[in-house]
């Protein structure tokens, strides 16, 4: 049988829906998105914050920083998102991380692939790294989203997959409703590096679904960089804009 029968047989029995809006796919959309939903899909507008990617309102002079990161430098050297998590961006990551899982990661790989080579040169980096779930909160929701996306960045980009260095040591439980002050405080400490050897005079690419606050990658970044990490870059698919 062809592939498209496969998928013909495979989607009377289970038929999908976007992610989105609800509408009834067809057979050989891969995305889980339709083509409407999917050609709304946003990336992160221009200019940005050059430390942490948040869109800045009007270009403030050269080099522009944000507000947030000339009060409190991050550890990372820039964090870049591929996508804003409202609308069908905001749909597919939320089905991604709570529902629909593993499913779900090829149509989340393809803008974080795309959003990655906006920003980076992947020739630079020595390891990705994803920021690590508490082991008990991959037993919860069954998969570790940020792991299986840099696993599929380093297949395509051939950037070697690390994912033994960084551990997270301490159960942080949901940051939702915190403040970015109360989420710092919140997750400081919660990060180990466990092979310094490896991660020495490294160019680290930091891998995460979504960046909020930036409180989560800064921890990871400051222990990376304080194992001896050269620099440390972070690329997410979705970045949370207030609006
Ligand atoms: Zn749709
Ligand atoms: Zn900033």
């Amino acid at each position: 049988m062809s592939l498209n029968g496969i998928l013909w047989l495979a989607h009377l029995f289970f038929p999908r829906e976007c992610v989105h809006c609800g509408v009834l796919l067809d057979f050989r959309e891969r995305d889980y998105l339709c083509p409407g939903c999917r050609a709304r899909l946003e990336t992160v507008p221009e200019p940005v914050c050059e430390r942490c990617g948040v869109p800045l309102e009007i270009p403030a002079g050269n080099p522009a920083t944000c507000p947030d990161c000339r009060e409190h430098s991050p550890a990372y050297r820039r964090a870049r998102s591929a996508l804003i998590f409202s609308g069908p961006g905001g749909s597919l990551v939320r089905a991604y991380k709570y529902s629909a899982g593993p499913y779900l990661s090829g149509a989340c790989l393809r803008p974080l692939l795309a959003g990655g080579e906006r920003w980076y040169d992947w020739e630079k980096y020595d390891r990705v790294v994803p920021v690590p779930l508490h082991p008990r909160k991959t037993r919860e929701r069954g998969f570790d989203q940020a792991a299986v996306l840099a696993a599929g960045l380093s297949r395509k980009t051939g950037i070697p997959l690390d994912r033994k260095s960084l551990v997270r040591i301490r159960y942080t439980g949901t940051q939702t409703r915190l403040s970015r002050k109360s989420r710092r405080e919140n997750i400081r400490g919660a990060f180990l590096v466990t092979g310094r050897d490896r991660v020495r005079g490294a160019e680290v690419l930091l891998i995460d679904d979504v960046h909020t606050t930036g409180a989560t990658v800064g921890e990871c970044a400051e222990a990376l960089i304080g194992a001896g990490a050269a620099e440390v870059d972070v690329l997410t698919l979705a970045r949370a804009v207030s609006r």
